[in-house]
């Protein structure tokens, strides 16, 4: 094998990555981003709560907007909060954190699947036979006691009808034009319940009445300036406090918290960047303002999902997970299979064929794994950072990332999904080029200069590359398997994750020159865990007793009901907390 050619070999990604511009982006025009509508009502005098306080306990003499319900986000959950609520008589406003052009979360780049909408008149009632309820009280334990569940359980059952009423449609378990389609029917019924949406206004902090802990309102930020290091950027400077009155209730239903990656460190993955498939404003705030208040949390460890896996390195620049393709491969026909993944030990760990969709159980990417020979305590992630390694063959198939499934599928099936898929950020090349030239995708020669050529870090910002040793004789190894048409090395049913060996079809040789490397890394597609709450969505605080007119619904604080998936709590529990916070009376009724 010869020597790299020059000019094309990518000599370090992290290096390369600090000018980068984006490929091909669609970048949101400021036409496209609606105007603040401020006629709510005069600006607050005192006193103007300081962002530095986690949660303002001083009522304001004076509101910049009021509202009987204020709803904090705008996926699906709030939406299904603010209709449910605007029926029953009150006036809602939604604050949304995203502008427009961005707005609507995981719920605007779902999958489609909503369970309980199976169009099927037979099936719902059997779908939630008699046994979802004891299910439910074996899998939380304790969680809620039996007539709660069972309110819990005929909430679901009355879902389908529900939202068949406000004219969502679907078949077969599927929403009509996936996520975009669910919030374009969603957002016409809020529109036309008359709900005021703010958007590119952050809630940023709850306002507690300190005698009776009711939640009063929020202060919001507008005005704000965004500073766009990538077009979806959710970080923001500046902006001006508003003080928003919530006259009945204030539902926080900000998603997940996915796009922060202290919150998924220390809830879920320490020390690792997982780029996620989801919304990428959903950074974790309705947790903290609910957490600032005394909420108590929960359901962090069942709720946490993976999705696929994504280049690190433009994912971290854009901020959401550019996917890795073949990653779905019954559904998208991949590219070759002349591919392997190796660790920083040019390792196999994993049979790398195996699909990570809705994935919670323990990842090969970053659990320690015995079948690798390796000491228990050799390393905290053995297998990160991790790489995929190739060979011409592979790289000729067709692009390795997404969204550019129609020019591998044809005809496209429109089963649109993911923020980068459906919002089109970052359009991946057709033959790749586009990407070497960038430094995410490394190419040698020889395996040896390959090895030497290529690099990733650690959360710490730590390089490595993989073993030069490790991955020649790795590769050896996976050929003479390829040959024979039986991957040995995975396949053996004591670990788990393992059990299934890569399909004979799917061994290819890594054997034609020049070769590639790129970086990748497990994403998350949505996390449920977050503030505790009973079954009319009200917020539970440390010491178990019920936070006065605080509701949660969406990601935030739910979980995955038996079969129920992330969309069918969405839109459950914002009906359900859209229908406890309207029942309230105005807290300044109660005071006179
Ligand atoms: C790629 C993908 C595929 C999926 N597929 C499926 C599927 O097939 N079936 C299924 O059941 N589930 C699926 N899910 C999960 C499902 O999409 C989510 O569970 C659901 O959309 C959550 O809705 P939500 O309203 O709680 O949050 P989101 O839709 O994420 O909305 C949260 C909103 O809050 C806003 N926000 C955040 N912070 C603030 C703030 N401080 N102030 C104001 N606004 C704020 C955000 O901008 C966002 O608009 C999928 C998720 C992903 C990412």
């Amino acid at each position: 094998m010869g020597s790299a050619a020059a000019g094309a070999v990518a000599l370090g990604a992290v290096a390369g990555a600090a000018s980068l511009v984006p490929h091909s982006a669609a970048m949101p025009t400021a036409a496209n981003v609606k105007a603040l509508d401020q006629t709510g009502g005069a600006k607050a005098s005192a006193p103007v709560p300081s962002r530095a306080q986690a949660v303002v306990t001083t009522i304001p003499t004076s509101w910049d907007y009021s509202a009987d319900v204020v709803v904090v986000g705008y996926g699906a959950a709030a939406s299904c909060a603010a209709i449910t609520a605007a029926a029953a008589g009150a006036s809602v406003l939604i604050l949304e954190k995203a502008p427009e052009v961005w707005a609507h979360g995981d719920s605007a780049v779902f999958g489609g699947g909503i369970g309980v909408l199976n169009n099927d008149p037979v099936w719902t009632p059997t779908y939630l036979a008699t046994s979802w309820s004891a299910e439910i009280a074996k899998e939380t334990a304790g969680t809620w006691s039996a007539s709660d569940i069972q309110i819990l359980h005929d909430n679901f059952q009355n879902l389908p009808w529900w939202l068949n009423s406000i004219g969502v449609k679907a078949h077969g378990g599927h929403a009509t034009g996936n996520g975009p389609g669910l919030m374009a029917t969603l957002t016409a019924d809020v529109v036309q319940a008359g709900v005021q949406v703010l958007y590119e206004t952050p809630a940023t902090t709850l306002i507690q009445n300190p005698a009776t802990q009711e939640i009063v309102g929020v202060v919001a930020l507008t005005g704000i300036t965004w500073n766009k290091a990538y077009p979806c950027d959710p970080s923001y400077a500046g902006g001006e406090e508003i003080n928003v009155r919530a006259n009945k209730g204030v539902v926080l239903a900000t998603g997940d918290y996915c796009n922060n990656p202290d919150m998924v460190g220390a809830f879920n993955c320490p020390a690792l960047y997982i780029p996620t498939v989801g919304g990428p404003y959903n950074t974790g705030d309705g947790h903290k303002m609910a957490m600032a208040v005394g909420a108590d949390l929960w359901h962090f460890a069942d709720g946490f999902e993976h999705q696929w896996y994504g280049f690190k390195v433009p994912s971290r620049l854009y901020g959401t997970a550019i996917g890795w393709l073949p990653t779905v491969p019954d559904e998208y026909n991949p590219p070759g299979h002349s591919y392997i993944f190796v660790d920083q030990y040019g390792m196999r760990f994993t049979n790398e064929e195996r699909t990570h969709n809705h994935d919670r159980s323990p990842l090969d990417a970053y659990y320690y794994r015995g079948d690798n020979g390796l000491a228990w305590n050799a390393r905290g992630y053995p297998h990160s950072p991790m790489w995929v390694i190739g060979d011409q063959n592979y790289i000729k198939s067709g692009p390795l990332g997404g969204p550019n499934l129609a020019a591998r599928d044809p005809p496209y099936t429109g089963n649109d999904m993911e923020f980068n898929e459906v919002r089109g950020v970052y359009k991946w090349s057709a033959d790749n080029s586009a990407e070497i030239a960038q430094g995410w995708i490394f190419q040698a020669d020889t395996i040896a200069e390959l090895a030497a050529v290529t690099t990733g870090t650690d959360w710490y910002g730590n390089v490595y590359s993989p073993d030069p040793t490790g991955l020649a004789a790795t590769i050896t190894q996976f050929n003479a398997n390829c040959a024979a048409g039986s991957d040995t090395l995975f396949g053996n049913p004591t670990f788990e994750g393992n059990v299934v060996q890569r399909p004979a079809s799917t061994l290819q040789p890594i054997d034609t020159p020049p070769y590639y490397a790129a970086e990748l890394m497990i994403s998350s597609a949505y996390a449920m865990g977050g503030p505790k709450h009973n079954v009319s969505q009200q917020v539970i605080d440390v010491k178990g007793n019920t936070i006065p007119r605080l509701f949660v619904a969406g990601n935030v604080g739910n979980y995955e009901w038996l079969h129920n998936g992330g969309m069918d709590n969405a839109c459950c529990t914002g009906h359900a907390a859209g229908n406890s916070v309207a029942a309230l009376t105005s807290w300044e009724t109660a005071l006179t």
